[in-house]
């Protein structure tokens, strides 16, 4: 009776501890389910199909997404991928001027139509408009450099479409690169000081014909060629005011200081003027109007005009081939106002 005793309650004990080890096994088996599930969908929110880290959607436009399937991108999610494809084609990634980005895009309009993204990167902030019919990232839409509309910043673009904003803009601050009567933007100011030694050391010294002209005079400069030559040869020759490059306090016309050549009908054939075109990019300017580009630049060739943009975009304007900052930047050809 005993021994059956021992044995019954053998058996209740064996099977108390099969019910635990079951009931162990079960918990394990739930929490690594959980675990299965939640972990992907925590990690996973934050990528969706944006292409880099930090080019994503914000997590909370993100359709509730299971472990199996992932979500079809939403047209926001087209746009925010549109920028890389057409930054990388255009800018050469983080290889160029733009650098590296320094938060994430965004855009503004609803999800189904995002009308406007933006995204900050170490040398600029690039805006585009998404093609509302895109399928694919990449596909339509516009990309620009936010600071070519700025003509607070090194990089503005001003051409004949392309007024400065305001017109009757002025530099804040201006420094003398040739006397009080010539002044530029400090930035510029010693970038061609450090071009004008470089040419000196050369054997090629250069002067300062013309530099900052303000709203005002470029006003009376302009009205001049139109009295002399009539308002076409004059559009053709002189800015009309607040679109002239020489406003911003970043362009300036160099001539020849050998004294064979003090005019800017001969410069071209000078050897500076052909030292200025090969080598002024390593001091961060471009000559400004090359020849054949008037259809582009709306100016007839001017070597002696050079343009201040930084040493990283002249080096990056040289390296992808652009003869104009209109090409370089994709912004349209001003041949006319
Ligand atoms: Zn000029």
């Amino acid at each position: 009776m005993r021994r059956a005793e021992a044995a019954a309650r053998a058996k209740q004990r064996r099977r108390a501890r099969r019910r635990r080890t079951f009931l162990v096994g079960a918990v394990v088996v739930v929490v690594v389910v959980a675990l299965v599930v939640a972990v992907p969908a925590l990690l996973g929110r934050d990528h969706g199909s944006a292409p880099e880290a930090g080019s994503s959607v914000p997590a909370a436009s993100q359709p509730s997404a299971t472990p199996t399937t992932a979500p079809e991108p939403t047209a926001r999610d087209l746009a925010t991928a549109t920028i890389t494809t057409a930054w990388t084609d255009r800018w050469r990634g983080s290889a160029g001027f733009l650098g590296t980005a320094s938060g994430p895009a965004s855009c503004t309009g609803s999800e189904d139509d995002p009308t406007r993204c933006t995204r900050k990167y170490a040398g600029g902030t690039l805006v585009w408009r998404p093609a509302k019919d895109a399928t694919t990232p990449g596909q339509g839409g516009t990309v620009s450099v936010a600071q070519t509309d700025d003509p607070s910043t090194d990089l503005v673009i001003v051409n004949k479409k392309r007024p400065l904003d305001p017109k009757t803009f002025a530099p804040k601050t201006l420094v003398e690169v040739a006397g009080p009567a010539e002044v530029m933007r400090p930035e510029a100011a010693s970038a061609l000081r450090a071009m004008f030694k470089a040419a000196s050391k050369a054997g090629l010294p250069l002067l300062v014909h013309s530099a900052y002209r303000a709203h005002d005079v470029q006003a009376s400069t302009y009205e001049g060629w139109v009295a002399a030559h009539g308002k076409e040869q004059a559009d053709n020759e002189s800015a009309r005011p607040g679109y002239s490059e020489h406003q911003t306090g970043l362009a300036v016309d160099v001539l020849d200081a050998s004294g064979s050549c003090g005019a800017m009908s001969c410069f071209g054939s000078t050897k500076q003027a052909a030292w200025v075109a090969k080598n002024g990019w390593r001091y961060g300017f471009v000559v400004r109007y090359p020849k054949g580009e008037e259809k582009t630049t709306g100016y007839m060739y001017e070597p002696w005009h050079v343009r201040y943009v930084g040493k990283k975009v002249a080096a990056d304007v040289r390296a992808t081939g652009a003869k104009t900052l209109e090409d370089f930047f994709g912004l349209p050809a001003a041949r006319t106002y």
